[in-house]
């Protein structure tokens, strides 16, 4: 078969694992980011630097690739609809433009019969007012969220405020769940009723960024197969095709909700490179490049960590690892308050 190029949507750290994964396939990618000093170009092929919205970069880029996919989810819906057009785009745009909008997507979710926080529409400082029910709660802008970032947890009505909250933009309100675990869940879909999930991934926060994520998850088995079940069926009715993760949440009496479903490989699954057979990024570019499915088989347990900000310091000056465990480093040019810049899997 002559050579396939893909082109990725994104620079981050997750470009640099696709394009990792990629290259394994002797797949060839092209990763386009807005910022110039995006890691993902050093494990790349080639690098596109542009903005999203620059009309001849974006059809350059797409003349020159086969399939086209994304690493994160914030590039405007034109821009993948545009490219749509030229080559198959995986994840399909309509999905990303879905799943950009917090109350799009949670409609969707209820829509299907599944359970999500409660939640409601806020577009005003006033239509805070009546809504004491929805207290404790954590209002989130309705787009471009990620880490916690445009997240106020509110108390009472008292403190919005103080809290100094930009209401040109739109919002959900959210009610606090009281927690007992964080669960999810990874699926990559390759057709109608054809995919491979990975079991539930027992997740740590810590402000609101992912610490820790490890299998087994400690979960009964109620929500070890409702979580799954719940992931099939939102796949299955977006047609998505590639990986998709579903994040969740379990709360003090063993209920199962949606938190939120991100159209792409996530943090939590870094772990699937070392636990199984076929990493989801492998996945992922086996799925959106119409490679063949292969089953999945776990090699290991595991529990992934963090490295964020200058944690990822010591292990940089002295990498002494194990035979059992893993150290990436994702070269970011900086090291960032809060910034993801590295993590560790063991396997156990
Ligand atoms: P992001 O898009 O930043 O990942 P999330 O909605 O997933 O936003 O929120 C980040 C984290 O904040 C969650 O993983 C969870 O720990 C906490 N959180 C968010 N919403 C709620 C909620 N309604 N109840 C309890 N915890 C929440
Ligand atoms: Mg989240």
């Amino acid at each position: 078969m002559s050579e396939i190029l893909l082109g990725i949507l994104g620079g981050g750290q997750l470009g640099s694992m696709l394009s990792v994964a990629a290259k394994k396939l002797n797949i060839k990618t092209i990763i386009y980011s807005d910022d110039e000093n995006a890691p993902a170009q050093k494990f790349a092929d080639e690098f596109i630097f542009g903005q999203y919205n620059d009309k001849t970069k974006i059809y350059d880029f797409a003349n020159k690739v086969n399939y086209i996919t994304y690493e994160f989810e914030n590039i405007p819906f034109e821009t993948l609809n545009e490219l749509n057009k030229l080559k198959t785009v995986s994840p399909k745009p309509s999905v990303n433009r879905l799943i950009q909008h917090r109350l799009a997507e949670k409609d969707f979710v209820n829509k299907l019969n599944i359970r999500t926080t409660r939640y409601v529409s806020i577009e005003n400082r006033s239509d805070l007012e009546p809504l004491g029910d929805f207290l404790p709660g954590i209002l989130k802008t309705a787009t471009m969220g990620y880490d916690g970032k445009g997240q106020y947890p509110i108390k009472n009505i008292n403190q919005i405020d103080s809290l100094n909250i930009d209401f040109s933009k739109e919002y959900i309100l959210e009610k606090l769940v009281k927690l007992k675990k964080e669960i999810s869940v990874i699926i990559t879909r390759f057709g109608n009723n054809k995919y491979e999930i990975y079991e539930p991934i027992e997740n740590t926060h810590e402000d609101q960024i992912l610490k820790h994520s490890k299998i087994p998850a400690e979960i009964s088995e109620k929500v070890f197969n409702l979580s799954k079940e719940w992931s099939i069926q939102i796949a299955e009715e977006l047609k998505y095709i590639g990986t998709l993760c579903v994040e969740f949440f379990i709360d003090r009496n063993d209920n199962l909700y949606v938190n939120e479903i991100a159209p792409r490989v996530h943090n939590s699954g870094h772990l699937t490179i070392n636990a199984y057979n076929i990493s989801q990024f492998e996945n992922h570019i086996r799925a959106v490049c119409s490679l063949k499915q292969i089953p999945l088989k776990k090699i290991s347990n595991a529990k992934m960590i963090n490295l964020i900000g200058n944690q990822i310091t010591e292990y940089r000056e002295n990498p002494i690892l194990d035979n059992n465990q893993y150290f990436f480093d994702y070269l970011k040019k900086e090291i960032k308050d809060k910034r993801k810049m590295g993590h560790i899997t063991i396997l156990n």
